[in-house]
Parts: structure tokens; C-alpha cells; sequence
């Protein structure tokens, strides 16, 4: 079993009950157990596009796939929940984003998947839930604590459990 980290995030329509309808996806497709949920955060956009704000999560979970076929389950939940790639600006607005973070220390870079995920040390909205979970997590030889002290986490909020 493998080890992965997971972000969730979303900023069209109700990204929460969605991020509950999609962990649960994750385990069932990717046979994986869930081992940490972080709490969901409100985040300002980021990438330049004028957009509502987003809501931000991270997971992790052990599962027996392999780093491929664990994106392409994530790419298959992503468009169940209404994501279209093709009609979307980058970094514009989405129903669901599920990125995979880290795969147990597995570094990989190919065309369709890059490990550890390429702009995690520059996303204050990955780095701060990771906290929650993952606190001193190092990921390809650098300190999730030290990179979340380079960016800004301004306008990131908790955001109360749901019952
Ligand atoms: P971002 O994840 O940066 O917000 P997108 O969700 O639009 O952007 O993803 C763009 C592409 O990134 C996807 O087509 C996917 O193949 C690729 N990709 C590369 N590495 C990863 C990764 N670790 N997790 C998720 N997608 C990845
Ligand atoms: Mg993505």
C-alpha cells in the first residue's frame, strides 16, 4: 500500500457536500481507506482570473494503486461532479480539483502527472490544510513548514466542521 496526499478544491456551487460525496468516491474507486481529512478553508483565488473564492481541502489516504491509475481516478471523480477541461479557463472557475499532492516519496515527472505536485510549495491553499494533517511533512527534500513561511496565507479561513 502506498501512501497519497490529496487537495480538493472548488468554487461553483456547493463545493463542501460535494467534497464529502467525492472523498467518499476516492475510496471506493482507488479501493483506498481514508487516514486524515484536514477541514475545509476558505481561500481567495489565485492565478490572476477574477473568480468567487474557493473552498480548499486535503486527504490523505493508503491505497494499492498506482500513481497513473490513482490521476485517473481523481480525472473520472473530477468529471462525475461536472468537470468539463475542455470549457474551462485555467485556473478559472471548477466544479472540482482534485490533485494529487504526494505518493508515498515517489518523484515522477511526465507529461500527464508530475510528483510531487509541480506549484504545491507555492499554494497557501495546499499548505495550510496540509497542516492540519501533515504538519511536518517533508515532501521531495523540503519542509512543508518552511514553504508555507515563504507565501502568503492571507484570506484563508477555517471554516466551522459541518454537522
Ligand atoms: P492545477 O491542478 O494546477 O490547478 P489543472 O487541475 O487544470 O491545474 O491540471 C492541469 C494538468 O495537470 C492535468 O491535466 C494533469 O494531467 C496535470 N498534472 C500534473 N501533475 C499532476 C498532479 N500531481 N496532480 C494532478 N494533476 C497533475
Ligand atoms: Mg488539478
Amino acid at each position: 500500500m502506498a501512501s497519497a496526499l490529496i487537495a480538493l478544491g472548488g468554487n461553483v456551487g456547493n463545493v463542501r457536500s460535494r467534497f464529502h460525496s467525492a472523498i467518499d468516491a476516492v475510496c471506493r474507486q482507488a479501493k483506498a481507506t481514508l487516514t486524515a481529512r484536514s477541514s475545509d478553508y476558505e481561500t481567495p483565488p489565485w492565478g490572476g482570473v477574477e473568480q468567487p473564492s474557493f473552498v480548499n481541502a486535503c486527504i490523505a489516504i493508503e491505497t494499492a494503486l498506482a500513481p497513473h491509475a490513482l490521476l485517473a481516478v481523481l480525472q473520472d471523480i473530477e468529471r462525475t461532479f461536472g468537470r468539463d477541461r475542455a470549457r474551462e479557463t485555467r485556473w478559472g472557475p471548477r466544479t472540482l480539483d482534485l490533485d494529487l499532492i504526494a505518493y508515498d516519496d515517489v518523484v515522477l515527472d511526465t507529461p500527464e502527472l508530475t510528483l510531487p505536485h509541480p506549484r504545491l510549495f507555492e499554494r497557501a491553499f495546499v499548505l495550510v490544510p496540509l497542516a492540519e494533517i501533515a504538519p511536518e511533512r517533508v515532501i521531495a527534500g523540503r519542509s512543508r513548514r518552511e514553504a508555507l513561511g515563504r507565501v502568503s496565507s492571507d484570506g484563508i479561513v477555517r471554516l466551522p466542521d459541518l454537522d
